[in-house]
């Protein structure tokens, strides 16, 4: 269901602009994130790459409201959260507008809680009644591939695989405008990997958005709309996937698609890679 006007670009689930973070203070006091600014609209999926200590999961952090900025503003779904207490953050969480997966699942699934208990939750919070909720969830398992006789069970009881399933499956329930994935599937095999992806390519049509965060641009390339690149704490390139995977303009991103032969076709030169690398160094 779309409330679009034709020619009218439909606004932003999320709009960061001119975001700083630092950590620590005094002496110790470090930059994390510098000056990022980036926007992501209804139902699009943004892959957010780089490798590690860039500042990926500092951004995560921030559009949760657990990293406070020290610049710039975060808008999620017309509100801008940058100012907001603990309180107006329970209040977001409950509507259930923005919703999260993290690497590890047990990060985000409570380990006392069935699988069914953990799905029915964020709709019990939501004001849903419980039959209800039931009835939705149980709907809702075939979309994550998840078959009923896991539901009662405890993560502890589930294999990695089946635990991230959960988590998406979590994630999504409540049909939330944004989830940010925090390199949901880093820790998995590939088999996994490839369900979980498989997943979240083929969403189905509520407008979700999604920010799906990785180190590796192999994962993000075939389920991104658009690509943002960051490198030490600042946003170096943003386009769509085909633009910044055939035409990379930064050298890292250049490194990065260089050190991922299978997505062009060609096996990566060693040379090329090595002069980019002496190119960041410098
Ligand atoms: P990424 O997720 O891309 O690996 P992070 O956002 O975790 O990067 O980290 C970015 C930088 O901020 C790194 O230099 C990291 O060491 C630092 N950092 C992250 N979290 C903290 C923290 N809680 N306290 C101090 N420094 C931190
Ligand atoms: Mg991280």
């Amino acid at each position: 269901m779309t409330t679009e006007r034709p020619g009218v670009p439909a606004r932003p689930v999320l709009d960061i602009t001119g975001l700083q973070v630092h950590y620590g203070t005094g002496r110790r006091r470090r930059q994390a994130l510098d000056g990022v600014s980036l926007s992501v609209a209804p139902g699009e999926t943004l892959g957010l790459i780089g490798e590690t200590g860039s500042g990926k999961s500092t951004l995560a952090r921030t559009v949760l409201g657990l990293v406070r900025p020290s610049a710039g503003s975060v808008i999620v779904d017309g509100e801008d959260v940058t100012a907001h207490g603990p309180r107006q953050w329970r209040d977001l969480r409950r509507r259930g507008v923005v919703q999260y997966v993290f690497q590890d699942p047990l990060r985000s699934l409570d380990p006392d809680l069935t699988v069914e208990e953990s799905l029915i939750e964020p709709l019990l919070v939501r004001g849903e009644p419980r039959v209800k909720a039931a009835q939705r969830v149980r709907a809702f398992l075939p979309r994550v591939r998840l078959s009923e006789d896991l539901i009662g069970r405890l993560p502890g009881e589930l294999s990695g695989g089946q635990r991230q399933r959960i988590a998406v499956a979590r994630a999504l329930v409540t049909e939330p405008r944004l989830i940010i994935l925090d390199e949901p599937v880093s820790a998995l095999d590939s088999a996994n990997r490839v369900q979980v992806l498989e997943i979240l390519k083929n969403l189905p049509a509520t407008g979700v958005a999604l920010v799906f965060i990785s180190h590796d641009l192999g994962s993000v390339a075939g389920i991104a709309d658009r690509i943002a690149v960051l490198y030490r704490g600042e946003l170096v390139e943003t386009g769509t996937a085909p633009d910044v995977i055939g035409r990379p303009r930064h050298p890292y991103t250049r490194l990065l698609v260089g050190s991922a032969p299978t997505l062009r076709g060609a096996p990566a030169d060693r040379a090329q890679r090595d002069s980019l690398r002496a190119l960041l160094d410098a």
